[in-house]
């Protein structure tokens, strides 16, 4: 059913309004007429009606159709304005039209009044829809204008037509300046690529662009976009503009760039991480590759820096980590890398050298730096540096194996004394290769039954009576060599693998003890060497008192040699194991004393028994003043602190009458005996 069609009619006369209303039925319309003769009615009916036309006649009594006509445009509505009318002159006719009358017909030609409503009608829809159109282009332009994104129009050749005030206020270019440019003149790298590339008229597909890039204003500042540029087309499918939507980023790239610093950086130090560092070093390698040179890496590493945070406190171990950082800085040319590794380890990297001459310099430099007292909670501290260099690609040719190899070399300048460098060398690899071939043979060792024990006299002084017997570790390769503890001891230690070989000296210790024990006068106790490892086992002191009860035992006829620094290992399991052997009757002897930290203050920690003088005091003992004042000092002490005194590595008569007249009590050594199978 058609929607009925809204007629307000203006007409005196009710005859021809039917007359009016019958025609519009006979052309097929659907009329819902409502007919008025006074003004007052007609300005009622417009207010409150909403009407499809309005159809007036010329001449009413007390108005016309110009007023009806400027009655209808006052209304403020659209509504077609068709005058019906008698005989009328051309000229008013023609006025009525200006005024905007939409159609004019004499009641003799009434068969054009459907038509002429339709048209009218139509044009009016027509109107309508355009002035939606123009409701919407307005509205789309405002959004445009005050858009807080910048916008952008260009030609299809990506040359600007429009941009907004958004883009005038960030970029600093007016429309003016922009106009005619290309669409990413701001950009600040102009030969990227992955610039946005309009492909013109007349091609048929073409994809919206995007991309994250940095943008330089007109004052020379630099900023972020991220830009979507979408091509607009036709009718007929062409690309007629391009817009380009840019958004300001540049707040959530330097968040971006923080993290990227954060990922990246040291946060102590500010240096390069060890992210960055291999990303460096990696691309020096390329450089060196492509130009032949030579690219330098030095490990370096802070000498007895774990001191310094053990006794001042990680502040001051960061202060100083911190003035490490600025001096090693200071040793190096721009363009070279300076890296942080973490903990005290520093990596410098120096592209594109022709040889080892300049690390060698950058070394010497930063040892010399390193040299200088730093000033820490008002004290002046010295911590020297070590360091091993590795060039590419003589030492290695890729990353992994020259930071490997530098790191390696740096043990080697550890090993020669500190506070040096090492260039790596095939020595160094060699040992190393070595070391790894042990370690795989000892993992195996225990199962295979590889290990065995020879056992060296301690002997009285008074008598030269054997009191004692020491436990020496060693090992059987199935080639048949034999292995001293040298070679393998401190790679068991690191590995982990000693808590079993170290269980395994102790158990078969107690066991030849016995025989032992039967076999010789006077004799009293064996000696056995635990690693400092050991005693962080927890129970490993109840696994030494349950050996003891297995093989019937007395507790003071197994003697536990330690060394020194594990009094300065205060973990809660060495303590516990320390005294809980002690409360057994097990004694305790320090073994090499004078070596390492002689902390006397510890010794009255526990009740050792035994204190055994390191081989290098007595190898002087009878010709060095000073090595044979400090056994005097040695013997009088321990014997003050209640210790019997051993000297190790007596080789001599010498040496012998030495320590016999400096009251040493017992001791050990070539001279009475070597270690041997028993
Ligand atoms: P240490 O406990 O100081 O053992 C004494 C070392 O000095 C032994 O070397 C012994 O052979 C050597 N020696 C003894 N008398 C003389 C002498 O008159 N002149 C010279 N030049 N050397 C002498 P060895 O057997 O090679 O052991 C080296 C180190 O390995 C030991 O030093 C000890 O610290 C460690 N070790 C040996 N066995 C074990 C073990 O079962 N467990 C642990 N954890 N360490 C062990
Ligand atoms: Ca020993
Ligand atoms: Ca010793």
């Amino acid at each position: 059913m058609t929607k009925p069609l809204n007629v307000l009619l203006v007409e005196d006369s009710a005859d021809d309004a039917e007359l009016l209303e019958l025609e519009m039925i006979r052309g097929g319309l659907t009329p819902s007429v409502r007919r008025v003769d006074t003004m007052d009615d007609l300005r009622r009916a417009l207010a409150d009606g909403a009407w499809d036309v309005v159809v007036s006649d010329f001449h009413l009594p007390g108005f016309d159709a110009e007023k009806a006509l400027q009655a209808v445009s006052e209304s403020g509505k659209d509504i077609p304005f068709i005058i019906v009318s008698g005989a009328i002159q051309a000229e008013d006719a023609v006025t009525l039209l200006k005024q905007g009358a939409h159609d004019f017909l004499t009641k003799d030609s009434l068969a054009r009044l459907v038509p002429a409503i339709e048209r009218e009608r139509r044009e009016a829809r027509e109107r309508e829809e355009r002035r939606q159109a123009e409701e919407r282009v307005r509205v789309l332009s405002l959004a445009i204008e005050q858009s807080p994104v910048s916008v952008v129009i260009s030609n299809p050749q990506g040359l600007i037509e429009y941009v907004n005030p958004t883009f005038e206020s960030v970029t600093g270019y007016s429309f003016r300046e922009a106009r005619g440019k290309p669409l990413e003149f701001t950009r600040y790298d102009q030969t990227a690529s992955d610039r946005f590339r309009p492909i013109g008229d007349g091609q048929p597909t073409a994809d919206v662009y995007q991309a994250e890039f940095c943008n330089v204003r007109k004052n020379g500042q630099l900023f972020w976009e991220h830009a979507t540029v979408s091509p607009l087309r036709d009718r007929e499918g062409r690309i007629s503009h391009y817009v380009a939507v840019k958004e300001d980023i540049t707040a959530r790239r330097s968040f971006e760039e923080r993290l990227l610093k954060q990922a990246n950086f040291d946060d102590l130090t500010g240096l390069p991480n060890r992210v960055l560092m291999l990303d460096r070093l990696i691309q020096s390698i390329a450089q060196s590759k492509r130009s032949g040179t030579r690219t330098a890496l030095l490990f370096i590493d802070l000498d007895r820096f774990k001191n310094v945070n053990d006794i001042l406190g990680h502040r001051a171990g960061d202060t100083l980590i911190q003035e490490a950082a600025v001096r090693f800085g200071n040793c190096v040319r721009e363009g070279d890398t300076l890296a942080r590794m973490g903990g005290d380890e520093f990596i410098v990297i120096l592209p594109e050298i022709e040889d080892g001459g300049y690390a060698r310099r950058v070394a010497e430099r930063i040892i010399e730096t390193s040299g200088a007292p730093f000033t820490l909670q008002g004290q002046d501290l010295f911590v020297t540096a070590s360091i091993g260099i590795t060039i590419f690609p003589d030492d290695g040719t890729d990353a992994q194996a020259l930071l490997r190899n530098a790191d390696l070399a740096m043990y080697k300048a550890k090993e020669m004394g500190r506070n040096g460098f090492h260039f790596f060398t095939q020595e160094i690899n060699r040992r190393m290769q070595e070391r790894l071939a042990i370690e795989g043979r000892l993992r195996g060792a225990l199962g295979r039954q590889e290990f065995l024990l020879h056992y060296q006299p301690i002997v009285d002084l008074r008598n030269e009576q054997v009191i004692a017997m020491e436990a020496l570790l060693r090992w059987r390769e199935p080639d048949g060599r034999m292995r001293m503890p040298d070679q393998f001891i401190s790679l068991a230690e690191e590995t982990g693998a000693i808590r079993q070989i170290g269980a395994w000296v102790v158990a078969s210790a107690c066991q030849q003890a016995k025989a032992l024990l039967d076999r010789k006068d006077g004799f009293q106790r064996v000696a056995v060497n635990v690693s400092p490892k050991q005693l962080q086992i927890a129970g490993f002191a109840q696994f030494v008192a349950a050996q003891l009860d297995l093989f019937g035992l007395d507790p003071n006829s197994l003697e536990l040699e330690i060394t020194e620094s594990v009094l300065l290992d205060d973990s809660p399991e060495t303590a516990a194991n320390l005294t809980s052997l002690c409360n057994d009757g097990i004694r305790l002897s320090i073994d090499d004393f004078g070596t390492g930290y002689s902390a006397l203050g510890y010794l009255q920690r526990y009740p050792f028994h035994t204190l055994k003088i390191d081989r290098s005091f007595v190898s002087h003992a009878a010709d060095n003043p000073k090595a044979s004042r400090l056994i005097e000092t040695i013997v009088t002490m321990g014997h003050r602190l209640g210790m019997e005194i051993v000297a190790e590595g007596v080789e001599t008569q010498e040496q012998l009458v030495f320590l016999r007249d400096h009251e040493c009590d017992f001791a050990q050594g070539y001279l009475f005996g070597r270690p041997a199978a028993i």
